[in-house]
């Protein structure tokens, strides 16, 4: 049954009890590659050498800081034989972002890229044999980061919108609609005008506009539930659901879905 697990729910500046936005779907298919992607993976009982797929949704560090870190740790310990390939999904000029980033984290250590790694640029496709298909799509983020988001369909039907890194946008609006459960990125407060991230308002005006869809938030910029420090959660809609790092959403084969919180699980 696909399962995703959200293995960080938190924006670029680590909130409070929050690492890093980070989803695995089915064990095998990572969203982004934020900074402590490894912690992030250990700490669930996840290993990199697990890892086959990876789709990158814009070139922001809190999105991309950890790939060499990942590389590294595949090449000469979790994958030393190679017998686990990895596919990156990317747009054009991402391989160059990500070369860079590698020579000067682990200059020497990863000169092998291009051997361990195959590169996929296409906007849409299968995610190998996972059961899972592809469409990446532009959003409204800043563009020096290229931004897009996917929209991610399975075998069953079931289908998932990863908004990504984004604002409020019309590529989000015409999709919407198709998805089951939409995953936005709540990146800043209401605290002025932010187009390029979505804020607590615009994450309640996208639920009003598609009250056929689960909203599950991420990338959140409010401190974990019951932390005291830093931004509290905003109070919004049952609708909508605030994820904390390590939930999850289980999916069964009739197309019917639940949140399984950590805390809630014992
Ligand atoms: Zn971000
Ligand atoms: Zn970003």
């Amino acid at each position: 049954m696909p399962r995703v697990d959200f293995l960080g729910t938190g924006n670029a500046f680590s909130p409070h009890g929050r690492m890093h936005a980070l989803a695995l779907i089915d064990g095998k298919i990572l969203i982004d590659a934020p900074p402590t992607v490894i912690t992030q993976l250990k700490r669930t009982g996840h290993s990199s050498g697990d890892i086959r797929h990876l789709l990158f949704t814009h070139w922001h560090g809190d999105h991309i800081f950890g790939f060499p870190f990942f590389l590294l740790e595949r090449k000469y310990v979790t994958n030393r034989d190679s017998k686990v390939g990895l596919d990156v999904y990317l747009r054009p000029g991402g391989r160059k972002i990500l070369h860079g980033l590698c020579e000067t984290g682990f200059p020497g250590s990863l000169d092998s890229l291009d051997s361990m790694v195959d590169w996929n640029e296409e906007e849409n496709g299968l995610i190998g044999d996972t059961g899972w298909r592809f469409i990446r799509f532009p959003v409204n983020h800043n563009p020096e980061t290229d931004p897009h988001g996917y929209e991610l369909i399975h075998s069953s039907g079931f289908s998932i919108l990863h908004c990504g890194d984004s604002g409020p946008c019309s590529e989000i609006d015409r999709r919407a609609p198709d998805a089951d459960v939409i995953i936005v990125e709540m990146g800043v407060p209401d605290i002025g005008d932010f187009p390029h991230h979505h804020r607590p308002s615009d994450v309640v005006k996208l639920s009003e506009r598609n009250p056929h869809a689960k909203i599950l938030v991420t990338h959140n910029y409010s401190s974990a539930r019951g932390r005291q420090e830093g931004f509290q959660m905003p109070a919004l809609p049952e609708k909508i659901y605030q994820l904390e790092d390590f939930d999850a959403l289980q999916i069964f084969d009739d197309g019917s879905f639940q949140i399984i919180n950590k805390k809630s699980k014992k």
